[in-house]
């Protein structure tokens, strides 16, 4: 078998498999497919952004200097002379003793200057409405309340860049500017192969010494909030030409191939010889815990990822390489999630040397700072213990005592990496 280095840093690691996947070309979608995508192409509005000077209030529009001596106790009086609702607009002259009625987002009229809201000007005649005096006891000034044109983009500017995460509030933005569809990286396909003569599907109640195949579902679930598209393709027995078939086929429909199970040096662990005889193997074992055992190499031109069988151990295989590298191929540019130091709620200790991700609960306490409660049961086998903890707790290499009191990184679960804290 080819000799790779026998345990590499969870960094190595991560750093070799993203520079063996590359960016995904891009599709065309509408923008409501785009949400929390990354933009492929720098978008530009067709109009400005206003595309005219508008009020920003329901008020009374007039020329700042109509008001110019306006007091308390000596307010200035003005007929109202029309009124624009949002989608008129008034062409016409403004006298100095006038003023128009004007609703919020209807064009600034061009013999006005400023927008005095209905709030602080009082009717003396009529309801307010064309044909009524209202009084003004306060100065305004030229601008106010006034939306001008072209105040967020003119007509040709790029709006969106090329690379940027695509938000709700951009999607808003997009479509005020005219852009309904936009290029956006392609989802990878990701085909999931969990490998295991004991593995039946969830659906069945296991037999003797069986047990269902929770990987895969974990690992699509994982595809999917990375952005992926995942696809449980049938369980592999323990054999080697069985797995070998079933790797072989993935990699020419799929982007990305993912198995659980039969990565260590077991008698029936198989992806290593798998990946070895049909391709190319760039890695068997990485310096962390849960999950040494994490295969990684190419087949027919497809990274073929051999996550270990244990629960804890595939999911942060997952997180910790496969995730960044699904983001990579959608264009993201972050890869690192946020992270947050906690002091330890109890005692810890570690002999095993590897890195460890122990699972734990972060709470905040009053004084701002985190404590961290680790999970009562750490076993490798098992999803629970992470669906009710919200992030790993770093424990470093080498062996270590850490006593309650002790300040740990701690790595946030299902946060965006995006997220500043
Ligand atoms: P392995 O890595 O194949 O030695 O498996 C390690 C442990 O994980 C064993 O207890 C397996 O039964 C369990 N396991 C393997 N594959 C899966 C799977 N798809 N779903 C749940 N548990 C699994
Ligand atoms: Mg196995």
């Amino acid at each position: 078998m080819t000799v790779v280095p026998e345990m590499i840093s969870l960094e190595d690691a991560r750093a070799l498999v993203l520079s063996h996947v590359e960016l995904l070309d891009a599709e065309e979608v509408g923008v409501l497919e785009v949400i929390g995508r990354v933009a492929a192409e720098n978008l530009k509005s067709d109009i400005d952004i206003a595309p005219f000077a508008h009020s920003a209030m329901d008020g009374f529009a007039v020329r700042a200097a109509q008001l110019a001596n306006a007091a308390p106790d000596a307010s200035v009086e003005l007929d109202v002379i029309e009124e624009i609702p949002a989608g008129s607009f008034y062409e016409g002259e403004i006298g100095d003793t006038e003023c128009v009625r004007i609703m919020t987002g209807a064009p600034l009229p061009d013999a006005a200057d400023s927008i005095v809201k209905y709030e602080i000007v009082s009717v003396v005649a009529g309801d307010g409405r064309k044909g009524s005096r209202v009084a003004f006891s306060k100065p305004a000034s030229a601008g106010d309340n006034i939306r001008s044109a072209g105040e967020e983009a003119k007509a040709g500017e790029v709006i969106v860049h090329a690379g940027e995460v695509i938000h709700s509030a951009g999607v808003g933005f997009l479509t005020s500017c005219g852009v309904t569809r936009c290029k956006t990286y392609r989802r990878p396909k990701v085909a999931i192969i969990a490998t295991g003569s004991e593995l039946v599907d969830p659906t069945k109640v296991p037999g003797k010494g069986q047990i269902r195949n929770s990987n895969s579902y974990a690992l699509a679930a994982c595809a999917i909030d990375a952005g992926a598209l995942p696809t449980v393709l049938p369980i592999s027995a323990d054999d080697f030409d069985t797995l070998k078939a079933a790797v072989m086929a993935a990699t020419s429909d799929y982007d990305f191939v993912i198995t659980s199970g039969g990565a260590a040096n077991g008698d029936y662990d198989f992806i290593k010889k798998v990946v070895d005889d049909a391709g190319e193997l760039l890695m068997t074992t990485v310096n962390m815990r849960p999950g040494k055992a994490q295969t990684f190499g190419i087949v027919n031109g497809t990274p073929v990822f051999g996550l270990p069988g244990n629960p804890a151990a595939a999911y942060l295989g997952f997180e910790m390489i496969i995730r960044p590298a699904l983001r990579k191929m959608q264009g993201y540019s972050h890869f690192e999630r946020p992270h947050i130091s906690a002091k330890l709620a109890s005692d810890t200790k570690k002999k095993d040397p590897r890195r460890i991700f122990d699972r734990g609960t972060l709470t905040k306490e009053a004084d701002g700072s985190y404590v961290v409660t680790p999970a009562k049961n750490q076993s490798s086998g098992l999803f629970g213990p992470i669906q009710r903890s919200n992030c790993f707790i770093v424990l470093p290499e080498g062996p270590g005592q850490y006593p309650a009191g002790t300040v740990l990184d701690c790595v946030l679960l299902d946060i965006p990496e995006e997220v500043v804290l």
